[in-house]
């Protein structure tokens, strides 16, 4: 399972101060890393171990980068379970890799169990496109979700939450659903300080993050790095001492989010 790349124990380097914005999921995320670090002491008071989360919404925008920073947060491993790669070619693959893996996550929990493009395995689930293993599958997880009892957090992440059976956003299966949208002007500028930040600290101070926040309505979390990595290379090539904050509009003006892209493609 492991070597097949079904279930991947990724390194924890990002932390919550790299995360601009989603403040209602990191609130929330903080109240249940204190649980689960004085997990004995909450059962007694009558708190319930955390099952997990699911966080849904437009690509970029810092479900990934979440579900790593949650791990730190917590202080303990993170496991990637790939839902593509879990779909196996012959009868009952999916099923056996599925139950191998819960089993593995639950041998080494405490930990965080990443379950990334959960739409991949179960979405359409009931409708013409179903396939009986999809089903079972699906079966198999809610079971698990309600019934566990070890200590393996859940975070699952997907795009598209029209996709899902409905069965999966009761109550019950995942403490609460989050839906993460486009950052808004205040938490762009916040993305912008933390990438700037990262690369070019020295800079920070003279660059005005509010007008490039202003500029970039529609620009994802994604979209903001792409342009401060491409600002910063281009002033390094030119043989700047500095990146300056003209240096980072022009780039703005030569690019378009992808949310625009996207809309452009469904029309
Ligand atoms: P996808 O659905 O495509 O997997 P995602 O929502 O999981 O997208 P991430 O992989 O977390 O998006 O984002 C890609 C990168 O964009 C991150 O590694 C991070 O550098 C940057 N980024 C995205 N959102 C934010 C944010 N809110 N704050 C800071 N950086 C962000």
């Amino acid at each position: 399972i492991k070597k097949s790349g079904i279930l991947e124990m990724i390194p924890l380097k990002e932390s919550f101060d790299e995360i601009g914005g989603l403040d209602n999921l990191k609130k929330w995320l903080s109240n249940k890393s204190i649980v689960f670090k004085n997990m004995n002491k909450a059962i007694e008071y009558g708190v319930d171990i955390p099952k997990g989360v699911l966080v849904v919404g437009m690509p970029g925008c810092g479900k990934s980068l979440n579900a790593k920073a949650t791990a730190h947060l917590f202080g303990i491993p993170l496991l990637r379970l790939d839902m593509g790669r879990l779909m196996g070619k012959y009868v009952g693959e999916s099923e056996a890799n599925m139950r191998k893996a819960i089993k593995l996550a639950e041998a080494i929990s405490p930990c965080v169990l990443w379950i990334d493009e959960l739409e991949k395995a179960f979405a359409g689930i009931g409708n013409s496109g179903n396939t009986e293993v999809a089903s079972r599958l699906f079966g198999h997880f809610l079971t698990w979700m309600q019934e566990k009892q070890s200590p393996t957090f859940v975070v699952a992440t997907a795009n598209d939450i029209s996709n899902l059976p409905p069965e999966l956003l009761r109550k019950g299966r995942f403490d609460e659903i989050f839906y993460v949208d486009l950052p808004t002007e205040d938490e762009r500028k916040k993305i912008f300080e933390i990438h700037i930040g990262k690369r070019r600290k020295e800079d920070l101070e003279k660059i005005d993050v509010a007008k490039l926040s202003k500029k970039t309505d529609g620009y994802s979390g994604a979209d903001i790095e792409g342009v401060v990595k491409e600002s910063i290379e281009k002033a390094f090539v030119a043989g700047k001492e500095y990146v300056t904050t003209e240096d980072i509009l022009t780039v703005i003006e030569n690019t378009r989010p992808l949310s625009e892209l996207l809309k452009d493609k469904i029309k």
